[in-house]
């Protein structure tokens, strides 16, 4: 198999170098590739209905005649518009084609073909618009679909992936050792390939299925595995001396012990080995990361090492900035601030600065990693929020010393098992304990008619010295039917609000201005701050405690959660007002779930449950190789294949044994993108 993946796709019959160039569109450059190209869908023959049973937006198989022959119109605009009708004995049905000048020549008057698509009732008949069909003869009873480009057809695909198969080899070696196969009841790689193409049955096609989601997944986790040993190089950054006790009893409070537990997994890395940490704290928002941090910085800079610390936005590094000025005021510690929106003159000096080792501790966002950023002595490297940055990213922050150590924090709540994969490289500190006196944030759920009570109600709050949030999806109105912050805000100036002081915030603004209104929330200069969800992140301001989202069926759970953890940061009872209009039954027990619970785990597994993980991390960037057929919510598969991982290590912890070849192939292959050779 492995070798199939070397040989270019043009060593299939009927594919030259203008098909291959359709074929690179897909991804697909070589034989195995394309064998590796599952169907998106599949055709199912064996269920064929009438057209009398048909009903409008019904994805039906059709098996008909054609009864006319087929005509040509052009439209307006040069469109080319072919139609024909055919019939089952049971009912006629009209068939429309656009741009397709081979139509005429292809479906023949008084034959009978499959038509497979959807219906479509309009005022007069019954259509199908753009089916896709084939001959009586030349179907398979399920038929795989592919993803196609222009000029390559299902059908050339089809033809081409029988010509792969065959090129399999006669005695296939099974990349799965035989006992963990027996174990997991799964088919043979042959079996399913062959079956997830072709399959004879759903049930094959079930099994086969089964079978590469498994395997998928196994090489996955394998590679996770050797990413988090290969992170363990040795490293000469080992501290000699822990100083946790002389920052933290200058703080102004005592830290929870779940933060106690944080630091000392930290100060037990960085001191007690010879390879770098490599630690993840988990902690819902509001749990204290910060301070933990802060306490890593510390021992770091006495020790004799400088810190990078990046976030994701601008506005959180300023926070973490002004926070660690004040937390480090007394300290002869030297902190500084790198950003985007610093001039070119300003960021030249504080680069000079991170140089010559004057800086001891950095907080910034992407501009830390760019290249222009030099180091002294970098003994540790910290991301905050670490699910916006790649596994990338933060490889590149390291980069920036000579295996630092690295402490990622993140307040997403990842269902425990998929935080084993995406964190696969990472030691995890969970921090399970909220700091004394909070109380849990009530929250409603309304409607539009309630909206007017909830606003008297923050301007009650206010008119008591409190601030509030609200938060709307848009910047300004257009794009869709939801609120945006200008139009709110011009609305309530104009009426109830007109002496609150009402600060805008958004994205679209400037970093200065944003930090300008965000240091005028802070200090309570503004009341109520209007909002997208770049608030989302980190900010921290204890006097605020009404949290209010317009539109909240735009939000995910997760992001909600988010939110709401702006609020319930003092002493004082929190409230989170949801706001939606927009609900069917799915939304009102999606928002429900806010209402129910602030467990931000449970949470996490319901909008993982409910939304998929593509949604919980926003595109790609939490930075895993991308998955052909696996599904990293479907958490029994994901069980199952990290057990199997488990005991493949423990019986060859390198992989070396001989039947593991395959599979170390694949592991290359899969991370080709992320690693150079993920094995060494
Ligand atoms: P997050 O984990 O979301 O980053 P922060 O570090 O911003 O949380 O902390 C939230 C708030 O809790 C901050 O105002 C911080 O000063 C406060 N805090 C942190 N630890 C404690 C503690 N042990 N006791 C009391 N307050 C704390
Ligand atoms: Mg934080």
């Amino acid at each position: 198999m492995p070798s199939l993946f070397d040989m270019p796709i043009t060593k299939l019959p009927g594919i030259g170098i203008e098909k291959a160039k359709l074929y690179h569109k897909l991804n697909i450059d070589s034989v195995g590739q394309l064998i590796r190209f599952y169907p998106r869908d599949y055709t199912d023959y064996t269920k064929v209905s009438r057209i009398s049973e048909v009903r409008d937006g019904d994805k039906a198989v059709i098996k008909a005649v054609v009864l006319s022959p087929v005509t040509d119109t052009l439209l307006h605009g040069g469109r080319l518009m072919s139609k024909t009708v055919i019939g089952d004995g049971t009912g006629k049905l009209e068939l429309v084609f656009f741009n397709n000048r081979y139509i005429k020549s292809m479906l023949k008057s008084d034959q009978e073909y499959f038509f497979t698509g959807k219906i479509s009732f309009s005022q007069f008949t019954a259509q199908m618009v753009s089916p896709s069909f084939s001959g009586l003869s030349d179907f398979d009873y399920i038929e795989p679909v592919y993803r196609l480009t222009a000029r390559l057809t299902n059908r050339m695909v089809i033809k081409s992936v029988k010509d792969a198969l065959m090129m399999l080899p006669k005695d296939m070696k099974d990349p799965i050792p035989s006992y963990i196969l027996e174990r997991f009841d799964l088919c043979s790689l042959e079996y399913a390939l062959k079956n997830i193409h072709f399959p004879h049955s759903f049930k094959a096609l079930e099994r086969a299925r089964n079978r590469l989601v498994f395997e998928e997944l196994l090489v996955l986790i394998l590679g996770m595995r050797f990413l988090k040993k290969r992170n363990r190089k040795k490293t000469s950054v080992r501290f000699e001396k822990d100083y946790t006790n002389q920052f933290i009893k200058t703080l102004p409070y005592e830290l929870t012990n779940a933060q106690k537990r944080a630091v000392i997994d930290t100060v037990n890395d960085m001191m007690n080995s010879d390879s770098p940490m490599h630690r993840l704290v988990q902690g819902d928002v509001g749990s204290g990361k910060t301070a933990v941090a802060a306490a890593v910085c510390y021992n770091t800079v006495k020790n004799g090492y400088q810190v990078a610390f990046m976030a994701p936005t601008e506005i959180l590094a300023e926070q973490h900035y002004n926070n660690f000025l004040n937390m480090f005021k007394g300290f002869d510690i030297n902190i500084s601030l790198l950003t985007g929106s610093l001039s070119q003159k300003e960021k030249n000096t504080v680069r000079k600065s991170i140089e010559n080792g004057d800086t001891d501790i950095v907080i910034g966002t992407h501009a830390i990693i760019t290249d222009s950023t030099v180091f002294r002595k970098l003994g540790c490297a910290i991301t905050d929020e670490q699910h916006r940055f790649g596994v990338e990213q933060r490889a590149r922050l390291s980069q920036k010393g000579e295996s630092p150590h690295v402490l990622v924090l993140s307040a997403t709540p990842i269902p425990r098992t998929l935080g084993l994969i995406i964190y696969g490289d990472l030691d995890i500190s969970v921090m399970d304990e909220m700091p004394p006196g909070r109380k849990p944030v009530r929250t409603v759920l309304i409607n539009s008619s309630k909206r007017n009570d909830a606003l008297n109600f923050i301007k009650r709050n206010i008119s008591e010295g409190k601030q509030a949030y609200i938060v709307c999806p848009l910047v300004e109105s257009g794009e869709m039917d939801a609120f945006d912050v200008n139009s709110y805000s011009e609305a309530l100036m104009r009426s109830g609000f007109e002496d609150c002081p009402i600060g805008i915030l958004h994205g679209k603004l400037k970093a200065k201005e944003k930090e300008e209104i965000m240091r005028m929330f802070v200090n309570n200069d503004l009341s109520l701050l209007i909002s997208t969800t770049v608030i989302e992140v980190g900010v921290d301001v204890k006097n605020a405690n009404i949290m209010m989202i317009e539109n909240a069926e735009h939000f995910g759970l997760s992001q909600l959660h988010q939110l709401r953890g702006r609020v319930g940061r003092g002493a004082d009872e929190s409230f989170c007002i949801l706001v939606s209009d927009k609900m069917n039954d799915a939304t009102k027990e999606r928002l429900s779930v806010m209402v129910r619970t602030s467990d931000g785990f449970d949470i996490a597994d319901e909008d993982l449950k409910q939304r998929g993980p593509g949604d919980l991390f926003g595109n790609k960037q939490h930075g895993l190789p991308s998955l052909n057929i696996a599904d990293l919510s479907d958490m029994d598969n994901v069980r199952q294949s990290q057990s199997a991982a488990s005991e493949i290590l423990s019986k060859s912890p390198d992989l070396s044994m001989d039947e593991l070849r395959g599979l170390k192939a694949e592991i290359r292959m899969l991370y080709r993108n992320v690693s150079d050779d993920i094995l060494n």
